[in-house]
């Protein structure tokens, strides 16, 4: 096993170490200086601050960032594609990288970098990674796909730039890959927690002892919700705790250049903003009034430090709160997210009541005796049908399971759904991201 060194405990210490006040200093500078760059350099917000009848200088403190207008995705999509348009700061040419989302909804929503750009996320890369507990001399194996998305490239430059040794696997040939960490030893895995969590699945089936036959130490799953009965299962089913380890939240989006923008730390109390980097602020999705620490909204997040499309205000859709409280790892200028607790589009309303799947996810994840879960919200019968069907052995189905599984549903929504036992092994399993939630609508 590999032997971790206690310390150095940061990549960057003196920015990881910096006091909230510092921090606070460094922001309203980097926020000016960003304001004024996107005034000067993009159409699109020149037009935006100027109908909105503000100016660069209006900003005098942090708060004042409430007077801005939002970015949302439509208008990326809008004005950005293919080439930058009126977004982009700088000429294309000036841009050697780029990425963009897969665009199923849609055109894609592009991301240009300039060389600078692109230095900033390798270090922000490898701030988030060093933060997970990965070192020199670590084998990684990547399990994210390595195209447009931003997740496979994003991990492979952060972790050679910590010194760690990347193995670029890609997605799939599961039974492969086990057979790969085995092999290589491989100590750092990432992936999203569905996928992490198939793999522990499937590492019990091919009757592999995590503990003595693999060497993982840190997962890093990252781009879904998760809750903590996944993380403890995939902790104890992968050995990473066996190890010395565990697995630790990773957050970003293609907008904010890709992951890296907030992790976990070793302590895993949710995940650490790098809030040198990007500004975030949690509104009312619903009025787009800001919210006080500890209250859930949505997430918005403006660009510090970005060159060629810095985004001011961007509506992530992400539903979460940001945590205050000084975490034992002790960078206490960096507030934190607990996790993403939903999608502001997948929300849906059902006999009146305003639903966010992932509550429902989080309470039927505290019964062992669930294994996958799928939600079905069907549109097309009156009235609307909630249906939630889980995974559950045949051996341990009870009336009373089926209650307290209703009942846990019922504090977290306020509804008590349909309840259907299925057996093991029949919903769909994910080497992606999940689509745990289906909606059914008349065409
Ligand atoms: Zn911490």
């Amino acid at each position: 096993m590999l032997k971790v060194a206690a310390e150095p405990k940061y990549w960057e210490p003196s920015i990881e170490t910096m006091s909230p006040e510092e921090m606070r200093k460094l922001q309203l500078k980097r926020l000016k200086a960003q304001l004024r760059y996107v005034y000067e350099r993009s159409p699109f917000y020149r037009r935006k601050f100027d109908e909105a009848k503000v100016k660069p200088d209006d900003l005098k403190t942090l708060e004042d960032l409430r007077k801005f207008p939002f970015t949302t995705k439509m208008d990326i999509r809008q004005y950005a594609y293919p080439h930058g348009g009126e977004i982009i700061c700088v000429p294309r040419s000036e841009c050697p990288y780029f990425h963009c989302t897969s665009g199923t909804t849609g055109k894609p929503t592009v991301m240009y970098y300039t060389r600078k750009d692109q230095e900033n996320w390798t270090n922000i890369m490898a701030r988030a990674l060093y933060g997970t507990g990965v070192r020199k001399g670590d084998i990684m194996m990547n399990i994210y796909g390595y195209y447009l998305f931003t997740g496979g490239l994003g991990f492979h430059y952060g972790a050679a730039r910590v010194g760690a040794t990347v193995i670029p696997w890609g997605i799939g040939r599961t039974e492969a890959l086990i057979e790969a960490l085995r092999d290589y030893k491989a100590t750092v895995i990432t992936g999203t927690p569905s996928y992490d969590y198939y793999i522990g699945e499937l590492v019990k089936k091919m009757g592999i002892d995590p503990e003595k036959e693999l060497s993982l130490r840190v997962s890093i799953p990252g781009a879904e919700t998760w809750t903590e009965e996944m993380r403890r299962r995939i902790e104890e089913w992968l050995g990473l705790k066996a190890h010395g380890g565990g697995a630790r939240m990773m957050y970003g989006l293609t907008e904010m250049y890709g992951p890296g923008m907030a992790t976990e730390c070793e302590y895993e109390r949710g995940m650490h903003v790098w809030v040198d980097y990007y500004y975030p602020e949690v509104i009312d999705p619903d009025t787009g009034e800001p919210l006080g620490p500890d209250e859930q909204g949505e997430l918005v997040l403006t660009n510090l430090v970005a060159e060629a499309m810095p985004l001011i205000r961007y509506r992530t859709r992400d539903i979460t709160r940001l945590i205050y409280d000084p975490c034992e790892c002790g960078r206490k200028a960096f507030p934190r997210m607990p996790g993403i607790l939903g999608r502001v589009d997948d929300a849906f309303s059902y006999k009146g009541t305003k639903i966010y799947p992932s509550a429902i996810a989080e309470r039927l994840m505290k019964f062992d005796e669930v294994q996958e879960f799928q939600i079905v919200f069907d549109k097309t019968v009156m009235p609307y049908r909630l249906l939630v069907k889980v995974e559950v052995p045949a051996d341990k189905r009870s009336p009373q399971l089926k209650e307290a599984i209703l009942n846990e549903i019922d504090k977290a929504v306020f509804v008590r759904p349909e309840l259907e036992f299925v057996d093991v092994g029949s919903l769909p399993r994910w080497e992606g991201k999940a689509k745990r939630v289906v909606k059914l609508e008349s065409a």
